[in-house]
Parts: C-alpha cells; sequence; structure tokens
C-alpha cells in the first residue's frame, strides 16, 4: 500500500457555489482555496455550521472538479438528519463558510494492479467514487456494492455503472437492486470479484459485516468510520476507536486523525458503540 506526501489541512473561508437535491442528498458545490490540492480519496472536510453550533459537522469529500474561473471546487454529500446539516443544506449559493481541510488518513492505495471491491452505504458511498477513479488509473480492478435503505438514499448508482467492472445494488426495501443488506451479498461479491482488496464506508454494522468477510475470504480491508468528531484535528481525543495494535495488544486510535479510515481487521468491532443517539447535545 503506498501514500505519496501532499499538501496538509488549511483553515479557510469558503464559498458555497451551488446546491442541487438528488433524491434523499443534497449536493453541495463550494470553492476552498487549498483543499483540494492536498485531497485524497477518504479525507473529510470539517465545516462551520452557523454562528451557534460549537462543532464542526465532518463530511466527506465526494468530487474535486474544476470550475470555471475558480480553480479546484469540492463536491459533499449532505442529508439532512439535524440542525447543523440541516442549516447547511438550506444556504444559499454565495454564501461564506469557514472550513478546514482535507482531513483525516486516506484510503491507502494497492501497489499492484489488483482486484478491489468497494462497499458504499448510504451518502458515506461519497468517498468511493474518486477512490475508484484512483485505481482504475492504477490498473486495479473495480467491482462496487451500492446499498440503501431505498432508492432515494442510493448515491449515484447510474455514475456507480461507469465507474466499476460490475457493480451490485442493494436496497433494504428491495425498490432497486437486490433486496437486502449488505451483508446478506457481500461474501458472494468477493468471491466472484477474486478480490485482494475491500474497501467499504457506511454505517458500523455494515462495515463490521464487510470487515468479517474480507477476513474470511482473505482479502485486506479498510473502512471509513464515521464517529462524532468533536474537533476533528485530533487535539481533543473525543473520537477513541478501540482497535487492536502492532503486536496484538489492544489500544484506542483517534478517529480523526489515526483514521477516519482504518483497518478492518484492527477495529475491535463489537467494543464499538453504535447508538450515537446518546452523544451530549450540550456543546455541539
Ligand atoms: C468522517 C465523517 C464523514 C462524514 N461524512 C458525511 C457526509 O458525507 N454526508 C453527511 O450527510 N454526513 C456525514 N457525516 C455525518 C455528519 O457529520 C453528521 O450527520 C452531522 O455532524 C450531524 O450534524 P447535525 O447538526 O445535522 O445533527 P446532530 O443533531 O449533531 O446529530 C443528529 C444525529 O446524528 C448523530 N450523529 C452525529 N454525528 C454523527 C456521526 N459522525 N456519525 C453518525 N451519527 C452522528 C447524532 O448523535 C444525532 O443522533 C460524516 C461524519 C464523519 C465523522
Amino acid at each position: 500500500m503506498t501514500q505519496t506526501a501532499r499538501p496538509g489541512p488549511v483553515h479557510v473561508t469558503g464559498e458555497l457555489l451551488a446546491t442541487k437535491k438528488i433524491g434523499a442528498y443534497h449536493h453541495l458545490t463550494l470553492v476552498a482555496p487549498g483543499v483540494a490540492e492536498g485531497f485524497r480519496p477518504g479525507n473529510f472536510l470539517a465545516v462551520s455550521v452557523s454562528e451557534s453550533r460549537l462543532a464542526r459537522r465532518s463530511f466527506w469529500i465526494h468530487r474535486v472538479k474544476p470550475v470555471g474561473g475558480y480553480g479546484a471546487a469540492l463536491e459533499l454529500v449532505v442529508e439532512a438528519v439535524g440542525p447543523g446539516t440541516t442549516w447547511l443544506t438550506r444556504l444559499a449559493p454565495g454564501s461564506r463558510l469557514e472550513v478546514t481541510g482535507p482531513l483525516g488518513r486516506p484510503f491507502a492505495l494497492p501497489k499492484e494492479p489488483v482486484s478491489c471491491v468497494l462497499v458504499g452505504e448510504g451518502y458515506a458511498a461519497a468517498p468511493l467514487f474518486p477512490l475508484a477513479e484512483r485505481l482504475r488509473e492504477r490498473g486495479c480492478t473495480v467491482t462496487l456494492v451500492v446499498a440503501g435503505p431505498d432508492e432515494a438514499h442510493l448515491l449515484s448508482a447510474l455514475e456507480a455503472r461507469r465507474s466499476a467492472r460490475a457493480v451490485t445494488v442493494v436496497t433494504e426495501d428491495g425498490s432497486v437492486g437486490r433486496r437486502g443488506l449488505v451483508a446478506d451479498v457481500i461474501a458472494e461479491v468477493l468471491t466472484k470479484a477474486a478480490a485482494e482488496v475491500v474497501y467499504a464506508a457506511g454505517p458500523v454494522p455494515t462495515l463490521h459485516a464487510v470487515a468479517a468477510a474480507a477476513e474470511a475470504h482473505g482479502a485486506w480491508s479498510q473502512t471509513a468510520l464515521e464517529r462524532p468528531l468533536t474537533c476533528a484535528t485530533g487535539l481533543c481525543h473525543g473520537c477513541a476507536v478501540p482497535v487492536v495494535g502492532e503486536a496484538g495488544i489492544s489500544r484506542t486510535a483517534r478517529a480523526c486523525v489515526d483514521g477516519p479510515v482504518l483497518r478492518g481487521d484492527r477495529v475491535r468491532w463489537t467494543d464499538l458503540r453504535t447508538d450515537l443517539s446518546a452523544e451530549p447535545e450540550a456543546a455541539r
């Protein structure tokens, strides 16, 4: 696996260029000088949401694309689930935004042109599209699994068909593709693709299922974990993830700087809290 040196994160005032609603998600295009230059798939952006909310909200960087007159723009995919994300999706084009990025440890790329399976659920599939592009540039074979509760929560399923050799679409309600969960199809997909590397982004139970299936299949897995991030820069140690470190010794990793991409076989999935609704609201 290789990672090359890039410019580090910057803290800048960005500008929202456009917002487009596609299915259940809002696609936000913004310019944030200095962020795109250091971007690698799996990086995220921390965004200030209104003057009254202290904690920044984190978003995967979905795309970096040239925009006339602005240099490179970033695209985020936002699901309005609470006050911060709702505020963001209602912003008018031209609004200023305080952002920090690119943050976090990105996906590591294989050195050899191997067979890769990429699994994305809901908006969290966002970082897998630029990853698929990088992998194809390296001669890797890319197989995609795109999942969600229903059709509205499938991210760019059409684009997925252009990005990969094979695509499996899975919805819980069966509105499109196969009915069920990622866990129901993953072993079959890994076998069919003769997968050597597996990348996954989505809710914790899905990441756990993918990591377990990859291990059983004998593939290397990398999982993009979403934990509530308070500072998002490694300073507060508030996003501890239980992991098995070198030599099998248990320790905690910080989701924001040691992750959000972590080796699937290193995360102690059963010790990871999934009930985030109990997180204190006070300072957020
Ligand atoms: C690295 C990373 C990348 C992310 N990328 C995206 C993205 O591309 N698009 C997107 O829409 N969202 C993304 N999220 C989740 C997003 O940051 C949260 O949904 C957002 O902070 C919620 O803020 P809010 O003020 O709207 O709601 P809040 O009221 O703060 O939270 C609403 C509910 O979501 C829970 N929650 C808060 N943070 C998280 C979290 N990190 N993971 C799971 N549940 C959480 C809360 O406990 C609460 O139940 C990402 C999170 C992380 C850590």
